[in-house]
């Protein structure tokens, strides 16, 4: 028996190559455990038929003496990344019976790799929501309490993590997607610096923010996911090249006060943050108030350009060139139709109020004000980065909530508060598990958010790695 619950991507490496276990061995002890708990968690839309095949492969290329960090470690990717020849939905009925054409970037890399693709894992439809209650195959279960949401988008792949469903995963963060439900689910979530990882193959959201990474039980193994899957690509033209080597010591970190003590953070979620600063300071960290003026408009700015980008993206899922066709009378009957039909209400709901921000008359009162004001931010945030080497929040303001508890769409949106600002400015972002706090006798994962500058991502990971072993 292998135990999957102290098993860490690092782990699993060691034992792969001392030959303790096969990656077929693992791989199987994964399935088995799907078996077991998926059908309550709803965090699998699809297991692969063919997990034992590719694990075959990478048992071959074990006993040849090759060793890739990924080498048979099974993962659980997010169902908007594409892998040649999968069924790919992003959750939504208008894909429902799409067929990958290519790999994702990200796939081709992690299979030069040699990791094991264990399924697809759940989300909000094309990652727009904050609880995968969006999803239209029904919502992940939190592993914690199957009661409540497990966070979103990419609350598959964070439950998937949290319930040993496999030993990572790819999540997208837009505006926190892969952050919110790691804290939820207690899982470490990765967003790196806009452009580090390649977004070929990613199905877009919105292409100023989206952002892929991983998903993992600790610090470490997130960053062997981004090693393998960051660099420059051809086919994704805002890519950049970082290296992950730390190139100084992060000591001071900022905290903006005036949002973390904004009415409506839970006063247990602030009790636990307060509760890591200290944890920090032993670790011999200075923590500096700072200002961030206009850090109270991030959501608003995000709300206007993310609904835009996501109504220009989704006008490509017209029922002709892909997935779902509802049949009208007309060219534009078929598309009604198609789009009335295969998207759900938050999506339509996005698709109208992007159309509506982006329409002549509207633009400059919407679209363009919040372009400057995200270029104020984007400014405050590089002044900030001059007295401090990081920026702490909490990761979300209140843990987990009911599924169907939050039934209207701005109080969702709220949960993004501390998120979206990373995705706005384009810095590298990490949420850690700090503990959990009791709600209604449930103990409840929250996180806690490290942001650094732009391509500074190895900071993340340095801090992180201090904070977790504490
Ligand atoms: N919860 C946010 C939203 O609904 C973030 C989504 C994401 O990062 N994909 O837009």
């Amino acid at each position: 028996m292998i135990d999957l619950q102290s098993l860490t991507i690092t782990s699993a490496r060691k034992k792969l190559d001392a030959k303790e276990f096969s990656a077929v061995s693992l791989a199987q002890a994964y399935l088995d455990e799907i078996e077991k708990k998926n059908e309550s968690l709803n965090a699998y839309l699809e297991v692969y038929g063919d997990v034992i095949e590719q694990a075959t492969y990478a048992d071959n290329l074990i006993a040849e003496g090759k060793s890739f960090p990924l080498l048979g470690i099974p993962l659980a990717i997010k169902d908007n990344i594409l892998i040649k020849g999968k069924k790919v939905t992003a959750a939504s009925k208008i894909l429902g019976n799409y067929i990958a054409t290519y790999d994702a970037t990200v796939i081709k890399k992690l299979k030069e790799n040699g990791a094991v693709f264990l399924g697809r894992a759940n989300m909000d439809e094309f990652a727009m929501g904050g609880s995968t209650e969006n999803s239209a195959f029904g919502p992940t279960k939190n592993p914690h309490d199957i009661s409540r949401v497990a966070g979103g988008s990419s609350g598959g792949s964070a439950a998937i993590v949290a319930a040993d469903l496999a030993l990572g995963a790819l999540g997208s963060d837009t505006g926190g997607s892969i952050r919110e439900p790691a804290s939820f689910c207690g899982v470490v979530g990765f967003k790196p610096t806009y452009g580090v990882v390649s977004r070929y193959g990613l199905m877009a959201l919105g292409s100023s923010l989206d952002c892929i990474g991983p998903i993992t039980k600790t610090v470490e193994d997130s960053q062997i996911i981004l090693e393998a899957i960051k660099g420059l690509d051809i086919l994704d033209s805002t890519t950049i090249a970082i290296s992950l080597t730390p190139s100084e010591k992060a000591k001071v970190i900022g905290v903006p006060w005036s949002v973390v003590n904004m009415e409506g953070v839970d006063p247990k979620v602030k009790e636990n943050f307060l509760s890591s600063i200290e944890k920090l300071k032993v670790l011999g960290y200075e923590i500096k108030d700072i200002s961030l003026p206009n850090l109270g408009l991030a959501l608003a700015i995000y709300y206007i350009i993310m609904p835009a980008e996501a109504s220009s993206n989704l006008s490509r899922f017209d029922g002709i060139k892909f997935g779902l066709h509802v049949p009208g009378k007309d060219l534009i009957q078929d598309y009604n139709f198609t789009r009335g039909q295969g998207f759900g209400l938050e999506v339509r709901r996005r698709i109208l109020l992007g159309t509506y921000v982006l329409s002549s008359g509207y633009y400059d009162a919407y679209y363009s004000k919040a372009e400057k004001a995200r270029a104020i931010l984007k400014k405050e945030f590089e002044n900030a980065f001059k007295e401090v080497s990081l920026i702490l929040t909490p990761t979300a303001p209140f843990p987990a909530w009911k599924i169907g508890e939050k039934n209207d769409p701005l109080s969702v949106y709220l949960a993004d508060i501390f998120t979206v600002t990373a995705n706005i400015v384009g810095v590298p972002a990490i949420s850690i598990p700090s503990g959990v706090v009791e709600v209604l006798g449930k103990n409840l994962p929250v996180g806690i958010q490290f942001m650094a500058p732009q391509g500074e991502d190895s900071l993340l990971f340095e801090v992180g790695k201090i904070f977790e072993s504490k």
